[in-house]
């Protein structure tokens, strides 16, 4: 079988923060990409500086800024769920973590990545988490993809133990900042603040940037 990462995140930018790097490496070495964005990122708080965008225009926006991005990033399939932002943990969950077995039944993948449920922060990331892990835990774990669990809460390593993978991805971090580019409306600041802490090389946000972190889920029957 084709090795086949399939991403499952909830915000246009989740993806250039968290796993770029990984899914750069995942396609060096021939595998394909697919990534399945929940919302447009319609609630963003930012509109650019100086604002390129309102709230009428900023979903269109931010979509054409992560097609950019997928570009970059060499994402083979993306996939917007069209959810709204902010609002995923008020989702009907069992219909939509149907929805995400049926689109892990077509894609095929050999490894999902998704965030880590209650250790992600955004009540949208511990939502997309809990809904993918549920649609995950419903597949008998024969035919069960690999899971990462990306998670970025301060307490992850205290409550989680150490990531159990740990990807250096320095041979992407111009592909990956490119990406995070891409994301204009939300991300100039970041950028900025990335930039400098890339100059003084010795920042903790700096290594978030160069190894990518994931968690092995645990589904209870394995
Ligand atoms: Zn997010």
């Amino acid at each position: 079988m084709e090795d086949h990462l399939l991403v499952i995140l909830p915000h246009p930018d989740d993806e250039s923060f968290g796993v770029a790097g990984t899914m750069l490496n995942y396609k060096e070495k021939g595998g394909k990409v697919t990534y399945v964005c929940m919302t447009m990122g319609d609630m963003g708080r930012n509109m650019g500086n100086p604002p390129i965008a309102n709230r009428e225009s900023l979903p269109l926006i931010r979509k054409k800024e992560l097609e950019n991005a997928a570009k970059i990033l060499k994402i083979d399939d993306l996939i917007l769920l069209g959810l709204r932002d902010k609002t995923i943990e008020f989702e009907d969950e069992e219909k939509l973590s149907e929805r995400i077995r049926n689109l892990i039944e077509d894609c095929q993948p050999t490894l999902v990545i998704t965030f880590y449920p209650g250790y992600s922060i955004h009540p949208d990331h511990d939502a997309c988490g809990a809904v993918v892990m549920k649609a995950l835990a419903s597949i008998p774990k024969e035919n069960r993809p690999t899971v990462y669990a990306l998670a970025i809460s301060r307490d992850s390593e205290t409550d989680l133990g150490k990531p159990q993978i740990i990807n250096d991805v320095r041979p992407y971090l111009q592909q990956k900042l490119d990406a995070l580019k891409a994301h204009k409306t939300q991300m100039q600041e970041v950028v900025r603040q990335t930039e400098i802490a890339l100059q003084e090389s010795n920042d903790e946000a700096v290594d978030r940037l160069k190894y990518e972190r994931f968690w092995l889920y645990p589904f209870g029957d394995e």
